[in-house]
């Protein structure tokens, strides 16, 4: 039966009751089993090198207290580091700036673009009060202007007028105004996908961040599909600067170490996870509670 990774190491340090420091010898067999817990849950390997560089340091020479187990101490330890490195707080999206405010959303095709702009539409409307809109600008999938529109219709949430014959540019232009004229307070830019990066897409992107100077660029990143989306992330942020990361398909991560890679990669927030294909299926980043995940 699989055994979490909290009881791994507690039958590593129960063995060793009554002893006032963890030793380097006790602390690197804890290590192995970190590591093996952490590629077990498809965590990039330079970062579980550094989590686990990070770990070690605070556990050799730690003082055992007489209150806990040396093994339930390493487990803190472990949760504790886990917390660091996810970030430490949930982060909310930001719309401290002047309305309309644009968030952009990009990501590679199917990573959950489409319904994510929703969802936060919804939320933003919902929870927040704000009146938002909603504009694809995604002229390569023909379909994917009107799978916004009809998300848009089920979930009240106002959408772009479809124009046929508009270049990407030319759409987050008419957003915008329409968003200005019609006192919006929120506008979200839902981008085309690609599936793969390539430099068309980033040169597209690049000429619409320009034009609608967004105040979020928010990375949809699929968690089911790992060191990919590491990889993913990475290389839009490079060129983007993106503001945030919302982890799609948690609901069938059952891990959470796409999460941790993500975060450590990036260096940004993941500020939203996606838990399922309705479109209220989405939630705050709470990195405590994927710390536990992980932890199992
Ligand atoms: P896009 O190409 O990036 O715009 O991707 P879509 O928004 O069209 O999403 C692709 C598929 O993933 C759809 O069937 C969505 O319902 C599904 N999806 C999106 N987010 C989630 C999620 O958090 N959990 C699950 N289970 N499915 C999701």
């Amino acid at each position: 039966m699989f055994e979490s990774l909290s009881d791994r190491l507690s039958g590593i340090f129960d063995k060793l009751t009554g002893r006032g420091a963890l030793s380097e010898a006790d602390v690197d067999a804890a290590m192995r089993e970190i590591r093996r817990a952490l590629l077990e849950a498809d965590v990039a390997l330079p970062v579980v090198r550094q989590f686990i560089e990070e770990v070690r340091r605070e556990a050799v020479g730690a003082t055992v207290v007489k209150s806990v187990t040396p093994g339930q101490m390493v487990v803190k330890i472990v949760h504790d580091e886990l917390v660091k490195m996810l970030g430490e707080t949930a982060e909310p999206i930001s719309l401290a700036a002047a309305a309309p405010v644009p968030i952009m959303m990009v990501g590679l095709q199917g990573s959950g673009k489409t319904t994510t702009s929703a969802k936060i539409a919804r939320r933003l409307q919902n929870r927040e009060k704000k009146r938002v809109l909603m504009a694809s600008l995604d002229t390569q999938r023909p379909a994917a202007q009107e799978q916004l529109r009809v998300l848009g219709e089920e979930n009240g949430i106002e959408t772009l007028k479809i124009v046929p014959g508009q270049n990407p540019r030319q759409i987050a232009e008419r957003a915008m105004t329409a968003a200005r004229l019609g006192g919006f307070d929120v506008v979200i830019l839902d981008t085309a996908g690609r599936l793969s990066i390539d430099e068309a897409l980033m040169t597209e992107i690049a000429d619409i961040k320009k034009t609608t100077n967004p105040h979020e660029i928010l990375l949809v990143a699929d968690s089911l599909t790992g060191q990919d989306a590491v990889a993913t992330a990475k290389a839009f942020d490079e060129r983007m600067n993106v503001t945030g990361i919302v982890l799609t398909r948690v609901d069938g991560d059952g891990r959470g170490g796409a999460a941790l890679s993500m975060r450590a990669t990036t260096g940004k927030p993941i500020k939203l996870i996606g838990v399922g294909e309705k479109a209220d299926a989405l939630e705050e980043f709470h990195p405590r509670r994927i710390a536990d995940r992980i932890l199992g």
